[in-house]
């Protein structure tokens, strides 16, 4: 359990701009309450002119690591001393690491996206291209995470088609493609727009040209039940809410922060209650 606070105690935080909506805490305090480390995990609003000179201030500190959202996940990546693969091809990281005053960035949305299809047996990677919808930061991330996994192609469908060219261009790989029609069958189709966010729309898709039954993960998760899911669901297909890739990018930053493997609990149900709780 969190023991008392004291100057022995590891610090880790979450990083964006607002944060004060953040999951991260309550699924960390929650795993390090049932472990046995001295540690604590914060949630620090920075704002966006400040973030360089935060980052600075911090390289030489004590500070374990940090978990970094929106907007600052490019610049977490530019000023790393190294990176991962993984980070590198997305363009951006969600998590740092401080170690004798090096940055190391990694990326683990891309995991997590993968975690939360995986849960379900009927994903299998190899069975068609998968359908991305969007093609920003998390998009991004997502296309890496998604060939790794195994699916032969990904097809990007997004509002601006020069968005699309520049994410096959950082990417460099023949696999990414223009969406141009409806494949049969699909790995999965995954909303990466923020379209849904706070019940704003949904992504536009002709639900009737999706012919066979394929998995359907809206990366947005406030509202859980989103527009999109909704849609899929009537349309008779298996859904995925963004809460299962929060958590399943939650675990390895854990790991990687606090050197071991998160505690088996059941850190969703907490999630919803501080979901329903927040709206
Ligand atoms: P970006 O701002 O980088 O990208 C936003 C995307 O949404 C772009 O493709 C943009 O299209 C599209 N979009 C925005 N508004 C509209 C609109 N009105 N009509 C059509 N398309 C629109 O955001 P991120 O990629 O970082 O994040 C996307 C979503 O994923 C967010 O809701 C974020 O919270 C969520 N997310 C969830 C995670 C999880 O663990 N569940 C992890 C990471 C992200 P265009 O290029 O045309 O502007």
């Amino acid at each position: 359990m969190i023991k008392g606070l004291s100057a022995q105690t590891k610090l880790a935080a979450v990083v964006g701009h607002p944060v004060g909506h953040s999951l991260s805490p309550i699924l960390h305090n929650a795993w390090l309450a049932a472990s046995d480390l001295d540690a604590v995990y914060l949630a620090l609003d920075v704002t966006e002119a400040g973030f360089a000179a935060f980052m600075a201030g911090l390289r030489e500190s004590q500070i374990l690591g940090l978990n970094v959202t929106l907007p600052f996940k490019a610049a977490a990546l530019a000023v790393a001393d190294e990176a991962s693969d993984i980070a590198a091809r997305a363009g951006a990281a969600n998590l740092l690491r401080f170690q004798s005053g090096r940055i190391w960035a990694d990326n683990t949305d891309g995991a997590g996206l993968i975690e939360a299809l995986s849960i379900h047996e009927t994903f299998l990677p190899s069975q068609g291209p998968a359908l991305l919808l969007g093609a920003g930061g998390a998009a991004r991330g997502a296309v890496g995470a998604l060939l790794d996994a195994g699916v032969p192609e990904v097809h990007v469908k997004n509002r601006s088609p020069d968005k699309v060219l520049a994410l096959q261009a950082a990417l460099g790989d023949r696999r990414v493609k223009t969406f141009s029609s409806m494949a049969d069958p699909l790995a999965c189709i995954v909303n990466a727009t923020s379209l849904g966010l706070n019940g704003q729309g949904a992504p536009d898709l002709d639900w009737t040209s999706v012919r066979t039954p394929t998995l359907v993960l809206d990366m947005v998760y406030r509202p859980l039940n989103t527009t999109f899911l909704q849609q899929a669901s009537i349309y008779g297909h298996q859904v995925i809410d963004g809460l299962a890739m929060l958590i399943g990018q939650a675990r390895p930053s854990f790991a990687a922060l606090f050197g071991i493997a998160p505690p088996p609990i059941d850190v969703r149900r907490l999630a919803l209650a501080q979901l329903s709780a927040t709206g």
